[in-house]
């Protein structure tokens, strides 16, 4: 398999290549056709096997179609910590090398004003963690209303946060006709219950 035959954008390969990546990893493989085709996915995989570009590159390919409703974010990721939520930002800058996007990166632990100026002045990406991405939607006027694409990342550890009732409010936040791309490196009950609720026919992939 290469990454060319997957489907993803002339804007996308060009950046993997700038990456050096040759091949596309198993997760990789088998999530983006899927991703591309606007299936939800179900994702069982750890840490290190390339699950963030998984869900990156077919999210950036999406991106390059349409455009954003009064300047609203079109994407959400969702991570459990503020270091994954800035490794995430990262690939997005060096796979969106070719993108103009306004990525917004929404954690505790730092002042929240300049996340809120980087809304007002619209985000197309937002990456955040559940409990700050909660306050600006009560408190900062940041609405979730036009995500296309929403991302649960590392559920199993949100699991172990105690983050799951911050992602069923989040659920009801975004449409019901958002792409969901959910990603675990483990199926607890509490998981799978939760891709029964908030998934619509996922593929499944495992590696
Ligand atoms: P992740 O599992 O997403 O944290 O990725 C683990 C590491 O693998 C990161 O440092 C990526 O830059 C790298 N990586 C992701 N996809 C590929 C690929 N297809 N070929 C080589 N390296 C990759």
């Amino acid at each position: 398999m290469k990454f060319n035959e997957l489907g993803l954008s002339e804007k996308v390969l060009n950046a993997v290549e700038t990456a050096g990546y040759d091949t596309p990893t198993p997760i990789q493989a088998q999530a983006i056709p899927y991703a591309l085709e606007g299936r939800d996915v179900l994702g069982i995989a750890q840490t290190g096997t390339g699950k963030t570009a998984a869900f990156t590159l077919p999210m950036l390919t999406a991106l390059e179609r349409g455009r954003a409703k009064a300047r609203m974010p079109r994407t959400l990721i969702l991570e459990p910590t503020r270091e994954l939520a800035a490794q995430v930002e990262e690939a997005f800058i060096k796979y969106g090398v070719n993108h103009k996007l306004n990525i917004a990166l929404l954690i505790g632990g730092v002042s929240d004003g300049e996340q809120k100026t980087k809304i007002d002045r619209g985000a197309d990406v937002v990456i955040a963690t559940p409990g700050r991405l909660l306050d600006l939607t009560e408190r900062g006027g940041l609405l979730l209303t036009g995500i296309e694409i929403l991302v649960i990342d590392e559920a199993d550890r949100m699991l172990d946060m105690g983050f799951i009732p911050d992602i069923e409010r989040i659920c009801k936040l975004v449409p019901f006709t958002r792409q969901t791309l959910f990603f675990s490196a483990t199926m607890p009950p509490e998981i799978t219950r939760l891709t029964e609720a908030f998934l619509h026919n996922p593929a499944r992939v495992e590696v």
